[in-house]
């Protein structure tokens, strides 16, 4: 609890929010992260695991060598493959990345890379008030007051809120979350690396695949095991598929049969494309970060890969915004940030919204699919298209390009 005013304050100790702390200290500015769990939460699945180039860039200008130790303890996969009911359709290797430079990705658990963001905190002097869940905030043109569950109260001149995609911050200053849920359910697994068989480093994406009735597969490898996603059909029984020996049937099918007897996490979901309609409050002193601001579906990894770029953003507008005694310069700052991350979001949803698009063709890209798979054996270009369009365009929103994704 505290009674003193701060400069900044974030909300949540996720991996957006850490990433708002870090920059912020880079920055020369105070900060403590107010977060509603303790600091040995456990927090379940490997989600984030796809941590690209520009995200690995954004976090080492905050913190100098943070790129080299999360791409030292993640996993690179030089081979994609892409199979079409069974058959091989498109295949490529990369050779790895030239010594001294940073790899275009690197693949580890969502919690490795939050243990190394809160050791980045502690040593730049981020300061960590666990347990503090934040209940309301109240902003006005002088400040903004936290209120936590416990009753205590939080000052400061501005706050960025990272509190995930339930954001309390959000709803306090009424800000709505527009857009669809995607029909279609998907169950996620990870499965630890069995050392007696272990498989070969490539990520590898199934249209159809037969030995599970045709549905859609894809296999990705991070630092220590596999994360496989099954497209369920519109008949399928979620539950029934996502534990048990539903699961393990399934799972058995696509991999080495070891790999079933070793899951650690199984989820099932539908897709949110969800923004939100502004991304700071009218007094533009409370910004929005990461899930608090938008959620994709996950097919192309925008979700973290945009909240780093998003946290760097307001961290900088933040320091600006206290570096002037003008107002109104202040005021645009917070505007900048909130325009051009919500253009970003904007992009990266209709993104994620091309692979569902894929994922759930309608007839007409089906045939486009079918076609380019009889035709993939003559045509690289046409196996190249089945392998990158189940994760969107590439493109990274057409902003300032320190804050792509
Ligand atoms: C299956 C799956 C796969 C994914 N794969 C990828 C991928 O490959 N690449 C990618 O970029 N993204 C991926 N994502 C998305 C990624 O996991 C999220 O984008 C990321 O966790 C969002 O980070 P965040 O910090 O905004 O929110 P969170 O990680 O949700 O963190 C929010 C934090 O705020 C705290 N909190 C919540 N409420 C309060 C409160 N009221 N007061 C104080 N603290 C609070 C929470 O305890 C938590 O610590 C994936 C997600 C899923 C589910």
């Amino acid at each position: 609890m505290t009674a003193d005013r701060h400069e900044a304050l974030v909300v949540g100790a996720g991996p957006v929010g850490m990433t708002a702390a870090l920059a912020l200290r880079a920055l020369g500015r105070s900060v403590t992260v107010l977060e509603a769990g303790a600091q040995d939460r456990l927090r379940p699945g490997s989600r984030a695991i796809f941590v690209h180039g520009v995200t690995l860039g954004v976090l080492d200008r905050s913190c100098p060598g943070l790129a080299d130790t999360l791409a030292a303890h993640g996993v690179l996969w030089h081979t994609k493959r892409t199979f079409y009911e069974g058959r091989e359709v498109f295949r490529r290797s990369y050779p790895p990345p030239a010594p001294g430079r940073l790899p275009h990705f690197t693949s580890l658990p969502q919690v490795d890379t939050e243990r190394h963001l809160l050791q980045a905190c502690k040593a730049a002097g981020v300061e960590f008030a666990w347990n503090n869940a934040v209940t309301g905030a109240e902003s006005t043109s002088d400040g903004v007051v936290l209120t936590t569950a416990e009753g205590a109260r939080w000052q400061a001149d501005y706050v960025i809120a990272a509190d995930g995609a339930s954001s309390s911050v959000r709803k306090a200053i009424g800000t709505v979350m527009a857009g669809d849920r995607s029909d279609g359910w998907y169950i996620v697994v990870d499965t630890e690396e069995d050392p007696a068989d272990p498989l070969p480093v490539e990520r590898v994406f199934h249209y159809g695949h037969p030995a599970v009735d045709g549905r859609n597969v894809l296999l990705v490898p991070f630092a220590g095991g596999w994360r496989v996603d099954l497209q369920l059909h519109d008949t399928d029984d979620p539950e029934e598929l996502r534990q048990g020996d539903g699961l393990r049937s399934w799972l058995r099918a696509v991999m080495p049969p070891a790999y079933a007897e070793r899951v650690t996490w199984a989820s099932s979901y539908q897709f949110l494309q969800v923004v939100a309609d502004d991304f700071a409050d009218p007094h533009r002193r409370v910004l929005l970060v990461g899930e608090a601001a938008h959620l994709f579906a996950p097919f192309g990894a925008r979700g973290m890969n945009s909240g780093v770029p998003d946290a760097d953003a307001a961290a900088t507008a933040v320091h600006l915004a206290l570096s002037t005694p003008v107002r109104a310069r202040a005021i645009a700052a917070v505007e900048d940030f909130a325009i051009s991350r919500r253009r970003a979001a904007l992009f990266n949803r209709d993104a994620a919204g091309v692979s569902l698009e894929h994922l759930r063709p309608d007839d007409e890209v089906r045939a486009r699919q079918r076609a380019a798979a009889e035709g993939a054996a003559d045509d690289e270009k046409l196996g190249h298209w089945l392998d990158i369009a189940p994760y969107g365009p590439r493109e990274a929103p057409p902003a300032n390009t320190i804050y792509r994704y």
